[in-house]
């Protein structure tokens, strides 16, 4: 039989975030990025329910093969671009747009003698990551013009390092350099990911290029995807396979990190961090324990998760456990492990089962 641990995907919610997106977006259009797998939720089903989007944004070619081969017409940018001279004939072939980011990818395109691709130019504004920098982005630009590989029109994109922080300078910093290094250039502008499109609006421009919110998720600190009127789009379960009385002084699990303080209750759940449940998650988690709020104690194992009873002590073994969704924001599960909502949700393993929810 298969693992208990069950990841369900709410297209319902994938839906509805996308109609927020396109009631904030205004006349902006709008790439859903489908990355990682549509961020775990998988790829497939994920873009079933965001087909009314104007773009999917992918990380590989092999991404945009699968929307291919679903059926998917939409524009599909390579958000990294082509990694050798020979994707370029594969992303013609599929119809992948490239993110041109280096001059490595300039050489191959200028050796290219296909039909014209479609190129989003990325432009270091100052997370100094990917992109050219400023100062070269005109010079580019021209060079890209002169190329018969490629389209006539090219989209100006960047990326914020830090548009969670509705009030850092650095975004503002980096707004005024693209505008500048863009300035009189022809050709659409792409700025925003899911933070900026909350946090800031001068950033719009002609495309929002939006993955977190998508999936309800938020990585603005202390506020949910929920907070903002989205809806989580995956919930994850198990359920109880043992319940123990520990007697106060006895410890448990791995390295005993943990020590009743009293004789009470302790449920075993069927997931652990070989499921992709987070070891780093401390005592003290929350989880729902048939719709009641209980806590995680000691160490997160690969296969299980022990469970503080004491305020549900009418749970029983079968009883469904809720790791994270609408009851249980994945974003408070992630700040409890140090992490963020996104790599919560893309780290699903293989043996989870994975069902949809099409209410
Ligand atoms: C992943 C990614 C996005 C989406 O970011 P979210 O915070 O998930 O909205 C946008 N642009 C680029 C270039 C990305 O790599």
């Amino acid at each position: 039989m298969s693992r208990l641990a069950t990841a369900t995907i709410h297209l319902d919610a994938l839906r509805h975030n996308l109609a927020r997106i396109r009631d904030m977006a205004g006349e902006a259009k709008v790439m859903a990025v489908v990355k990682a797998d549509g961020y775990g939720h998988g790829l497939e089903r994920v873009a079933r329910a965001l087909a009314g989007a104007d773009a999917f944004g992918v990380a590989a070619i092999a991404d945009g093969l699968r929307l291919r081969a679903a059926g998917h017409d939409q524009r599909i940018v390579v958000l990294s671009g082509p990694d050798s001279a020979a994707d370029l004939a594969e992303m013609r072939r599929l119809k992948l747009e490239a993110v041109i980011h280096h001059d490595s990818q300039l050489d191959w395109l200028k050796a290219d003698a296909g039909e014209p691709l479609r190129v989003w130019l990325k432009v270091d504004s100052g997370m100094h990551r990917l992109g050219f920098p400023v100062e070269r982005v005109a010079e580019v630009r021209a060079q890209l013009a002169a190329m018969p590989a490629v389209h006539d029109e090219v989209v100006f994109m960047t990326h914020f390092a830090a548009s969670d922080e509705f009030d850092n300078a650095l975004t503002a910093q980096q707004i005024a350099a693209f505008r500048q290094a863009t300035d009189g250039l022809p050709g659409p502008r792409a700025l925003s990911n899911s933070a900026a499109v909350l946090g800031w609006p001068a950033a719009r421009g002609d495309w929002l290029r939006v993955g977190g919110l998508m999936y309800g998720l938020s990585v603005v600190a202390g506020q949910t995807g929920a907070d903002f009127g989205f809806r989580p789009a995956m919930s994850l379960a198990t359920r109880l396979i043992a319940i123990n009385r520990l007697k106060a002084g006895q410890r448990l699990g791995y390295a005993a990190t943990w020590q009743a303080p009293e004789d009470m209750p302790v449920g075993v759940a069927a997931i652990g961090y070989g499921d992709g449940y987070p070891r780093s998650a401390v005592s003290g988690t929350p989880v729902l324990v048939h719709g009641h709020r209980a806590e995680i104690i000691g160490r997160v194992s690969m296969d299980l998760v022990t469970i503080d009873l004491r305020e549900v002590p009418q749970a029983a073994v079968g009883d469904a456990v809720t790791l994270w969704g609408p009851q249980l924001p994945v974003e408070h599960i992630a700040d409890q492990a140090g992490t963020i909502s996104y790599e919560l949700t893309c780290g699903m393993t293989r043996r989870v089962l994975f069902v949809e929810d099409d209410g």
